[in-house]
């Protein structure tokens, strides 16, 4: 989601006739756009704006700026003042009052005339980064609170964007370029159209479900090849949704996020649903698709986590046997519930420990579950080609490497697997 922000930001200063460039000691202007969901992420930001103060020597003029979700969730600017100079300090969401301050700061390099005054911030058109899939941003913000989580304070309250314009920027790429499709929301499969009148009178799903209803409608676009979203919540999978995995653009991949597969872990996470719940919704999805692969997010060390919650999560692993998974030591974040209620009590050391194991059972399983693979035909998005060899994402999103040359590029292929090993999938075309 942040990188698709980057793209808008980068639209938003084309506007006025900017360039981009790749060098920083050349910009005019450097805007950081940050990720808070771990302290680390965080960290990163200072040495950067250290380094990019050092330009001023030459730059007088250079104009630096944090946006993204520091700014959001700081509201006090108590980080901020910890930085050394910054001239903008800003939520993504108030992209469009952006020009005003830029004016004020440098009339001539920012015209006012030259921007366009649009009131939402994903209504600038994103240049996007060709690699022939396309983010679109369906939902900002977030209202579940989570306990350990800082998106709700630095994305504010979860907002739905129009169906119709989420249909019309699909409709609008050049299908040349962009054949995948990821929808993106923190809460992805609790979208909302504020304006269900828009749906097709013949979508299946419009009075039963708006996500399922999106993913049809997304399914009917002539041109979009392959469809992917990233993230739903557990909770708000229904039948609905489970049936609309199965239209015949959706990809054959599903990153759904568990966090903990303890129960009382869960609770005090504030993830509204039971491990018993997740196992049975994975149980039901293999029952329409069985073939789709499967991944997670998964936080280890949470607050007061015993090494039996950790191994309920293990189990868990195991039983939803998933392909691939994303772990994280818990890193607490300022103002959240946990930050005010819990105490922050497991060790580095055994956060990482817990972190080595349920990473090592992964890197196990995921090899196992590649061998699945071993002469069957997968179906292949060429996003690279170098050296004789093209590479790209299958529809199970596995990385799939097959010998090739770059006429491939922007193409799907099918491709047959004699060597799965465990990050690639080795074929040949067919
Ligand atoms: N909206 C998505 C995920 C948002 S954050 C969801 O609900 O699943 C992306 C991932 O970062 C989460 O899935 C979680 O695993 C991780 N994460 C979020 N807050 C964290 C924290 N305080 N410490 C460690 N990991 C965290
Ligand atoms: Fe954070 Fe939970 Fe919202 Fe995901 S659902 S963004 S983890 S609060």
């Amino acid at each position: 989601m942040n990188k698709n922000d980057s793209e808008r930001i980068a639209s938003f200063l084309v506007d006025f006739g900017l360039k981009q460039t790749t060098k920083p000691e050349k910009a005019d202007v450097l805007l950081i756009n940050t990720c808070s969901v771990r302290e680390h992420a965080e960290q990163r930001v200072f040495g950067f704006i250290h380094n990019w103060n050092k330009f001023r020597e030459n730059k007088p003029n250079l104009i630096i700026g944090i946006t993204g979700c520091l700014p959001g969730h700081d509201k006090d600017e108590k980080i901020r003042k910890k930085f050394e100079k910054v001239d903008l300090y800003f939520p993504i969401i108030d992209l469009p009052n952006l020009p005003e301050k830029l004016n004020k700061i440098n009339p001539e390099l920012f015209p006012l005339e030259k921007s366009k005054q649009l009131s939402e911030y994903w209504e600038y058109e994103p240049i996007r980064q060709n690699n022939f899939s396309a983010s679109i941003t369906i939902q900002n913000g977030c209202n579940n609170f989570c306990t350990y989580c800082i998106v709700p304070y630095s994305r504010g309250r979860e907002k739905n964007r129009p169906l119709k314009e989420i249909l019309e920027e699909i409709k609008k790429l050049d299908k040349e370029k962009f054949l995948q499709i990821d929808l993106l929301g923190q809460v992805v499969n609790n979208y909302q159209a504020p304006d269900p009148e828009n749906f097709s009178l013949n979508n299946p799903y419009q009075e039963k479900d708006h996500f399922a209803a999106l993913l049809w409608e997304v399914n009917q676009i002539e041109g979009v090849k392959r469809i992917f979203f990233t993230a739903p919540d557990p909770q708000y999978f229904n039948d609905w949704q489970i049936e609309a995995l199965t239209l015949p653009k959706m990809m054959n991949y599903l990153h759904i996020p568990v966090q903990s597969g303890d129960n009382k872990i869960l609770k005090k996470m504030n993830r509204k649903y039971t491990r018993e719940f997740f196992i049975e919704l994975i149980r039901k999805i293999r029952q329409v698709k069985p073939e789709i692969a499967l991944g997670t997010d998964i936080i280890v060390g949470f607050c007061g986590e015993t090494e039996e919650q950790f191994q309920n999560t293990l189990d868990l692993y195991q039983q939803c046997d998933f392909d691939i998974s994303y772990h994280a030591k818990y890193s607490n974040r300022p103002g959240t519930v946990a930050d005010k209620l819990f105490v922050d009590d497991i060790s580095e050391e055994i956060k990482k420990e817990r972190w080595q194991k349920i990473q090592k059972i992964m890197e196990e399983q995921t090899l196992k579950k590649n061998q699945f693979y071993k002469d069957k035909i997968v179906s292949v998005l060429v996003t690279e080609c170098q050296d004789g060899y093209c590479q790209g994402n299958s529809k199970e999103m596995k990385l799939t490497k097959f010998l090739g040359d770059k006429s491939l590029l922007g193409k799907i292929v099918q491709v047959k697997i004699n060597n799965p090993e465990r990050w690639i999938l080795f074929g040949e075309m067919v």
